[in-house]
């Protein structure tokens, strides 16, 4: 049986975060990495963005050069599943039947993307947007597809809308709530979002929910709406979210749900387990404690060093700043902070000139900024969030006082 001292499952940003940031700290013990796609870890965010438009190589995109894993001996056992998780005897099983032992456990997988369960589902033709695999199935599909229907107004399905209609296709977003954008951002940001799509050529449908996909021959035709509707398309995109892949380790015992729980520190219930990434559920300081998952290269990079730290001897408890990116046309929106829960947004700036910022508060605490094409908004305001800094709504508004200067 192979044994490691640290088992990572999942080579995402997390898992492989946690394997550079531990050589970095001088961990002298052997480290794995077991992931189930075939690939060397690579970056997730471009997927969507110019992996998806043919601007980046997939050689581009990569976390890390192939000769860095074998110079920092860290094992990648890529192509590989984890299945089962057996706590007790601190050794985990592969699909293929391996038995593979650790010292510690770091679980680092990410989700899978929500699936539609509507009839039509898993048609030639439908697909999700999580990896490599998926986009290139997409890339090699796209030349006899002039027509696609995006569902899910969300970060993903907005950004691959973007690319898509760059590349001349006619594109229609689909978004069950009145407005996309609908749980990470204010109003006001969502406003501004359909509007460009809309100025771009996207058909964009609120309150659209998807009665099922229609179909000849087994591949995708068209999307039917629940009013009875019927928007032809080749190709559908699905991006509603994601379920974490926690199940081997809950079965195993893992106290979770949405996810696998873990402490400050990024660890689970069961011993010498930690959990990092999309998948981890953590009391979140910059949510007012709340309990959530976050879905951000930040979080995964973060909660990786947290667990570095620990299992090198510094530990440390996990408090960063949230932040995030999107890139939609020639939009740049950055994010810092998180808007959930906030009563009140101040726009600083006009969104007819392309470049502003929401400026969200919770009881006169500044939570979180959303930036579009501000980028100094968005690394001053980092500091307000940071410090949740109590400031009146002009002065936030007032674009001639720069927000350092605000407070
Ligand atoms: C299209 C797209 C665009 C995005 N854009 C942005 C962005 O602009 N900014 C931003 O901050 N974030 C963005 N994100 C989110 C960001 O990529 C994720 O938050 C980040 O990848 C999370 O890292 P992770 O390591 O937790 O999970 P992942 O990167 O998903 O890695 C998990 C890995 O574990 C593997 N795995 C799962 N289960 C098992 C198992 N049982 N055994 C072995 N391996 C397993 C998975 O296949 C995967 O390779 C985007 C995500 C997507 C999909």
């Amino acid at each position: 049986m192979k044994q490691f001292d640290i088992v990572i499952v999942g080579g995402g940003h997390a898992g492989a975060q946690a394997a550079v940031a531990l050589r970095q700290n001088k961990y002298p013990g052997s480290i794995a990495i077991i992931c189930d796609e075939p690939e060397l870890p690579y970056e997730r965010p471009p997927l969507s963005k110019d992996y998806l438009s043919g601007e980046k190589s997939f050689d581009r995109i990569l976390i890390r050069p192939q000769a860095f894993w074998g110079e920092k001996q860290i094992d990648l056992l890529l192509g590989q599943r984890v299945e089962a998780v057996d706590a007790a005897q601190h050794r985990v099983s592969t699909e293929s039947g391996e038995q593979i032992g650790y010292g510690t456990l770091v679980w680092a997988t990410g989700g899978s993307p929500r699936r539609l369960t509507c009839s039509g589902h898993s048609l030639a033709g439908v697909h999700g947007v999580r990896t490599r695999a998926d986009v290139d199935r997409i890339m090699n599909e796209l030349v006899g597809v002039d027509q696609v229907c995006v569902v899910g107004g969300g970060y993903i399905g907005l950004e691959a809308a973007a690319v898509l209609t760059k590349l001349g296709k006619h594109v229609t977003v689909l978004e069950a709530l009145p407005r996309v954008l609908a749980r990470v951002a204010g109003e006001p940001l969502s406003r501004f979002f359909e509007a460009e799509h809309r100025a771009h050529g996207v058909d964009l449908r609120l309150n659209s929910v998807v009665e099922c996909i229609e179909e000849a021959e087994g591949r995708a035709t068209g999307v039917r709406l629940g009013g009875g509707d019927v928007v032809p398309c080749q190709m559908v995109i699905v991006g509603i979210g994601i379920m974490p892949a926690v199940a081997p380790l809950i079965d195993a015992g893992a106290a979770g749900g949405n996810g696998v729980d873990v402490d400050g520190h990024c660890r689970t219930s069961l011993p010498d387990i930690y959990a990092i990434g999309d998948c981890a559920a953590h009391d979140n300081a910059f949510a007012d404690g709340a309990h959530i998952r976050l879905e951000s290269v930040q979080n995964a990079n973060d909660q990786a060093v947290v667990v570095a730290k620990a299992l090198t001897g510094q530990p440390a408890h996990y408090h960063a700043v949230p932040w995030f990116w999107s890139n939609q046309y020639d939009l740049r929106l950055q994010t810092v902070g998180l808007s959930m829960g906030h009563d009140e947004a101040v726009l600083r700036g006009d969104p007819a000139n392309r470049s502003f910022s929401l400026i969200y508060l919770k009881q006169g605490r500044i939570i979180a900024l959303d930036c579009v094409n501000a980028t100094k908004d968005y690394v001053q305001g980092r500091k307000l969030v940071e410090k949740g800094d109590r400031l009146e709504a002009a002065i936030l508004a007032d674009t001639a006082i720069p927000l350092k200067d605000a407070a």
